[in-house]
């Protein structure tokens, strides 16, 4: 008897140990992460499963700033300071699906913000560069990304309308802020079969997919979109 009430103690204290630990944070986020990709990719159109993964994956809400959390999974951009965002999931999955990664890829980003879309590529692609105007936004990138631990992505502060000549050609080009045209030197920075995914325009912007080919480029409107400008080292707005 007295062995069969210490079992019943101990039965009834490990379901009490179970209702009263709340699953951890990181435990919510994952599931917030597993409806993300379901409700704002899947159903969107997004089938690309290395996208799919790399977005299950990378934890956003590392990302953006500590009191934005509990939105990081929210179908929308968020501040990232500096008048700057970090653009809406679908957004990211869709400039990544377009772009067609492989694992052998290199890659080459024209705003890297937070370091969300570049983490998203790292988990796809073998190296990843990229590039932000805004120092502050560069330095908290750079060691948010070192202290999550990815090791084939190089963050350099600086001026994207020129590329990063010294790692060309890429196999893809991402440009997460809209200039008025596209840049020559960045789709001379493309590998021949080389894609980029940029914004274009002044308010009104539309997605634009450029491919090198062998005599020349193609060039594919995707879809209206609105992201920040693309600025110049004095803060204006890059015209030509
Ligand atoms: N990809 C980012 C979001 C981009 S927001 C993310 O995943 O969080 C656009 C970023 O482009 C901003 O941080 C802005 O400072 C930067 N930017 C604007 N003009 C630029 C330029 N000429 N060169 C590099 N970065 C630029």
């Amino acid at each position: 008897m007295k062995r069969i009430c210490l079992c019943m103690v101990l039965v009834v204290s490990a379901c009490f140990a179970r209702t009263e630990m709340l699953p951890a944070e990181n435990d919510l986020f994952a599931v917030m992460r597993r409806q993300m990709v379901d409700r704002q990719l899947k159903k969107r159109g997004i089938t690309d499963n290395s996208v799919l993964k790399a977005m299950t994956r990378v934890e956003r809400h590392l990302f953006v700033p500590q009191n934005l959390r509990d939105e990081a999974y929210r179908d929308s951009p968020l501040p990232i300071g500096y008048d700057q965002t970090i653009s809406q999931p679908y957004i990211v999955a869709y400039m990544t699906e377009a772009a067609r990664l492989g694992p052998e890829d290199e890659v080459l980003e024209i705003g890297t913000g937070s370091g969300y879309q570049a983490a998203v590529l790292a988990e796809i692609v073998k190296e990843v560069y990229t590039i932000e105007i805004l120092k502050p936004l560069a330095d908290s990138a750079r060691s948010r990304l070192e202290r999550i631990g990815y090791r084939n992505i190089n963050v350099r502060w600086g001026d994207g309308y020129k590329g990063w000549p010294e790692h060309a050609p890429y196999d893809a080009i991402i440009v997460t802020a809209a200039p008025v045209h596209v840049p020559q030197e960045l789709k001379n920075q493309l590998k021949v079969g080389g894609r980029m995914v940029i914004p274009v325009g002044a308010y009104f912007q539309e997605l634009y997919l450029i491919v090198r080919t062998d005599t020349g480029f193609s060039q594919k409107r995707l879809l209206p979109v609105r992201f920040v400008p693309m600025v110049n080292g004095k803060g204006g707005l890059i015209k030509t």
